[in-house]
């Protein structure tokens, strides 16, 4: 039992871990003559208290794995932290370049009910006449579903990765002609990097939240040239996201176009760690950014988060009238042979969204991958200060594993929950 536990616990609290099958050993390598010699440490499934190697499943979504997504979070806040105040091995200077917080709408598609705000942010009835509660789960559904359209929203969530692509060349394009340059040669003078995360309105279209930075030629090692503001920046991220523009399909004789809606809402990000009346810190855009990574369409569609095999399935799923209404008809466009690369079938759980749920430009900073490495190594370290054999000599790995299943048994299960949590969440905000 005390081993079971003790392997238990070095999974973090994961819920679904992957089960592996086969073995580590690490021999001692002759440094003279290259040959293999003692085994200085072997690890087998087999002799494994689980009677199999356990390893973390990794899934961002809190719906699939809390631990594993609580990870994510973290490591998505500690990215976004770092390409706005450094670290990590991102200069400290990109605190002091122009940057800020962007969150690009969806357009209309028929009225739905909501909270309008009056004066002194008192709530208005909505056009049904009601006073809607924050909690009211007709918020975001159409005030009248049949007229409501829910091709455009779906198609509109399956354009929404290609609109961001074209906006994120038009910034560039806007930037460069701001500062009376072309866009082949603003990379000599600035570079503009972003890191992006997609978020689901209540509604069920895809927004997006993005940090927005402005370097120098060299990235986040060079100081942006003067001409470079953040007011120069916001200008040119309105008219770069006003002029976007992706060509969808024609629809029985209707040709669908996408853009991003009127609604666009751009900060300046402030330096300074406090939480004033309109001011925007650091801590806050990063833990709102790392919020969403975890997320999918939940905030549409519930607990629905995989992918359908048959639509008859809808009909068990506790979901919203509206959120059905979203996925039947990606599951019908789906159909539809000149829409294929659409995927609209295999999407449809995501309401037809099928793009990365966080992105950013290889300048912004560091990636989710480094983090992980750099978690690794680190145990890595801790392991081999507690056995100082394997720190000295020269080492030779060769390991073998095969899938062997996913999750935890029963016992295991229950023996997990006996488990402290291994995270908490001290230092990171959370925000509402
Ligand atoms: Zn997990
Ligand atoms: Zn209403």
């Amino acid at each position: 039992m005390p081993a079971l536990l003790r392997q238990l616990s070095g999974l973090g609290g994961c819920t679904h871990p992957i089960r592996l099958d086969g073995h580590r050993t690490e021999h001692a390598v002759n440094t003279r003559t290259g040959e293999i010699g003692n085994v200085l440490h072997h690890l087998g499934s087999a002799d494994l208290p689980a009677g199999h190697l356990l390893v973390r499943c990794n899934n961002r979504r809190t719906t699939r794995c809390a631990a594993c997504a609580e990870v994510y979070r973290r490591d998505t806040f500690h990215l976004i932290t770092s390409g706005l105040r450094g670290g990590k091995g991102v200069p400290e200077q990109v605190a002091a370049h122009p940057r800020v917080f962007a969150t690009f709408t969806a357009p209309g598609f028929g009225p739905v009910h909501n909270r309008p705000k009056g004066r002194a942010r008192t709530v208005r009835p909505c056009r049904c006449g009601v006073v809607h509660d924050q909690e009211d789960t007709a918020l975001g559904t159409p005030l009248n579903p049949d007229t409501y359209d829910y091709e455009a929203a779906v198609l509109w969530n399956a354009h929404a990765g290609a609109l961001w692509r074209r906006f994120s060349t038009y910034v560039r394009r806007e930037v460069a002609k701001r500062a009376g340059l072309t866009q082949r040669i603003l990379p000599d003078y600035a570079r503009v990097s972003f890191a992006k995360v997609a978020e689901y309105q209540k509604r069920g279209a895809v927004h997006f939240h993005a940090v927005i930075r402005i370097d120098g030629p060299d990235g986040g090692y060079t100081p942006p040239p003067a001409w470079a503001t953040a007011e120069l920046l916001t200008d040119a991220i309105r008219a770069a996201a006003t002029a976007a523009r992706v060509d969808g399909p024609v629809i029985d004789g209707r040709a669908h176009a996408f853009a991003f809606g009127r609604q666009l809402d751009v900060r300046t990000i402030r330096s300074a760690d406090f939480d004033g009346d309109q001011e925007l810190t650091e801590r806050a855009v990063a833990a709102y950014i790392a919020k969403y990574a975890t997320k999918g369409a939940e905030t549409a569609t519930g607990a629905l988060d995989r992918p359908l095999k048959f639509i008859a399935e809808l009909a068990q799923l506790d979901i919203s009238d509206h959120a059905r209404r979203m996925i039947r008809t990606a599951w019908t466009l789906g159909a539809r042979k000149d829409l294929a690369e659409l995927r609209l079938r295999a999407w449809a759980h995501m309401l037809g969204f099928r793009g990365h749920f966080s992105t950013k430009s290889r300048r912004y900073s560091t990636t989710l991958g480094a983090l992980r490495t750099a978690r690794a190594e680190w145990r890595r370290m801790q392991a081999a200060a507690e056995d100082d054999q394997t720190a000295q000599d020269v080492t030779l790995v060769l390991a073998h594993w095969v899938y062997a299943g996913t999750g935890l048994t029963d016992t295991e299960a229950w023996l997990a929950e006996t488990l402290e949590p291994a995270l908490g969440t001290e230092g990171e905000p959370t925000r509402g």
